[in-house]
C-alpha cells in the first residue's frame, strides 16, 4: 500500500483539499511553492503519468480539471503541473500523482 492510500484510509493525516470517487487532494508536506497541491487517483495501480495516460486517460482528464479547479480556489487559477516519472526525475511516490504547484510563481521559471 503506497503512502497516498494510506491518506486515502485517513491512516495518517492530511491536510486534504478535494476529495471524489476517484480521486484525493491534498497538500504537499513539503511545498515548493505557495499553494503545492497532490492530485491522486485513488486506484493505485498506475505508477506514473504515462502509465494512466495509456490506461485510464479519463482520469487522467478528471486529474487536469481538478487541477485547473483547486488552482482557482487556492491560488489566481494560473498553476504549473508536475508529473515526475520516475526515480532519476524525482520521484519517490510511485502510485501516480500531479504536483499542483501555484500562487506568486517565478515567470520563465521550470523548477
Ligand atoms: P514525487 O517526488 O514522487 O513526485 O512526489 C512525492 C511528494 O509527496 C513529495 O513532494 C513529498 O513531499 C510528498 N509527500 C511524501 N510523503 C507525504 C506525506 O506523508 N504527506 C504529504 N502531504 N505529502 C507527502
Amino acid at each position: 500500500m503506497s503512502i497516498f492510500n494510506r491518506i486515502v484510509a485517513r491512516e495518517i493525516p492530511a491536510d486534504i483539499v478535494f476529495e471524489s470517487d476517484t480521486l484525493i487532494a491534498f497538500r504537499d508536506i513539503a511545498p515548493q511553492a505557495p499553494v503545492h497541491l497532490l492530485v491522486v487517483p485513488k486506484r493505485d495501480d498506475f505508477a506514473n503519468v504515462s502509465e494512466l495516460a495509456a490506461g485510464d486517460p479519463d482520469l487522467l482528464a478528471e486529474i487536469v480539471a481538478t487541477a485547473n479547479a483547486l488552482a482557482k480556489e487556492y491560488a489566481d487559477g494560473d498553476f504549473r503541473l508536475v508529473f515526475n516519472s520516475g526515480a532519476g526525475a524525482g520521484q519517490t511516490v510511485f502510485h501516480v500523482h500531479a504536483h499542483v504547484l501555484a500562487g506568486g510563481l517565478a515567470e520563465g521559471t521550470l523548477a
